[in-house]
C-alpha cells in the first residue's frame, strides 16, 4: 500500500504503509533546492548541479524520512546484478564517506536504523520487505538489471543472508518508463526474448519495426520465480509524469535524480510528523 504525504514540506510517496515496523518511500522533483533541469530535489550524484544544493537535498530527505546522512548506505547505480549486504558499520557510504569502489545496483540489511537509498531516472525501483525476519532490500533495475535479473538475486540474497521465506517478502515496483514510453532496438528486444523466453506479454512489437518493453512485467515473472508472492506495481510512468519524476528519455538525459529508500525502524524510533 503507498500513499503521498508531505514531511518537513518534502512530497513523497510513502509504501509498505501497512507496515509500522518499517519506513519506505519514493521521492518526487519536489521540496528540494536545485533549479533548471535539476529542478528541485535532485539526488543524481556526479552531475552539474552545485554540492550546496545537493547537500540541502540531501539533509531536506533526511528531515522528512527521519534519519542523517551518517546512518544512510548509496548505491553505485552501474547496471550490474550486485546485491550487497550492508549494516551499521557502513553508514555514511556515498553521501559523507566515499561509495563503494565495486558496482554495487543492490543493497540488502537487517539491520534497524540503516538507510538503504537508491537513485532513478526511468530505471526501476524495487524495494522489498520482509515483516517476519525483518530485512529490506533496495534495488535499481535498469534494462540490463531487468535482463540481468537483480531483483532476484536480491531475494536470494535476503534468504541467504537473514532466512527470509521468499513467500514473507513483499516488494514494491516504483516509478519507472512504462510499456507506453519504453521504445527500444532490436538488440535491446532481442536481449530481453533471450532472458524471458515465455515474454508473457512483456515485450510489444509494432509493425513499423518498433518495440516495446514493459519492464514491470519482466519484474513481476522475475520475483515470482524466486518466490516472491506479494508485488504492488505503483504503475506510474516516469516519461508521462515527468512533471513529477525525473525521466532521463525525457529530457535527453538532463536531468536529476529522485530517490528509492528504505529502512527497517528501530524500536524507539517516532514517525515523522505529516
Ligand atoms: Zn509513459
Amino acid at each position: 500500500m503507498f500513499q503521498k504525504k508531505v514531511k518537513n514540506g518534502v512530497p513523497l510517496y510513502e509504501v509498505f504503509c501497512e507496515f509500522p515496523s518499517v519506513s519506505a518511500c519514493i521521492t518526487t522533483r519536489e521540496g528540494g533546492v536545485s533549479e533548471g533541469e535539476f529542478a528541485t530535489l535532485n539526488f543524481r550524484m556526479h552531475c552539474a548541479d552545485t554540492e550546496e544544493n545537493k547537500k540541502e537535498n540531501v539533509r531536506r530527505i533526511c528531515m522528512a524520512f527521519g534519519t542523517e546522512p551518517e546512518k544512510i548506505v548509496t548505491t553505485t547505480q552501474e547496471h550490474t546484478t550486485e546485491v550487497k549486504r550492508v549494516g551499521k558499520a557502513d553508514g555514511g557510504i556515498g553521501f559523507v564517506r566515499p561509495r563503494f569502489q565495486e558496482g554495487v545496483d543492490g543493497l540488502v540489511t537487517n539491520d534497524a536504523g540503516v538507510t538503504l537509498f537508491t537513485f532513478f531516472a526511468d530505471c526501476v525501483p524495487v524495494l522489498l520487505f520482509d515483516p517476519v525476519k525483518k530485512a529490506a532490500g533496495a534495488v535499481h533495475s535498469g534494462w540490463r538489471g531487468t535482463v540481468g535479473k537483480i531483483s532476484a538475486v536480491a531475494v536470494h540474497k535476503m534468504a541467504a543472508e537473514f532466512g527470509s521465506d521468499p513467500r514473507d517478502i513483499h516488494a514494491v515496483i516504483g516509478p519507472h518508463i512504462g510499456e507506453c514510453c519504453f521504445q527500444v532496438d532490436r538488440p535491446v528486444y532481442d536481449e530481453f526474448l533471450s532472458a524471458f523466453p515465455s515474454l508473457g506479454g512483456c515485450l510489444r512489437e509494432e509493425k513499423d519495426g518498433k518495440y516495446y518493453i514493459d519492464l514491470s512485467r519482466a519484474i513481476t515473472k522475475t520475483l515470482r520465480a524466486a518466490g516472491v508472492e506479494h508485488i504492488e506495481n505503483m504503475e506510474m510512468c516516469t516519461v508521462c509524469r515527468s512533471d513529477e519524476f525525473f525521466s532521463h528519455r525525457k529530457t535527453g538525459g538532463k536531468r536529476g535524480c529522485f530517490a528509492a529508500l528504505i529502512r527497517i525502524r528501530d524500536k524507539e524510533e517516532t514517525e515523522v510528523a505529516e
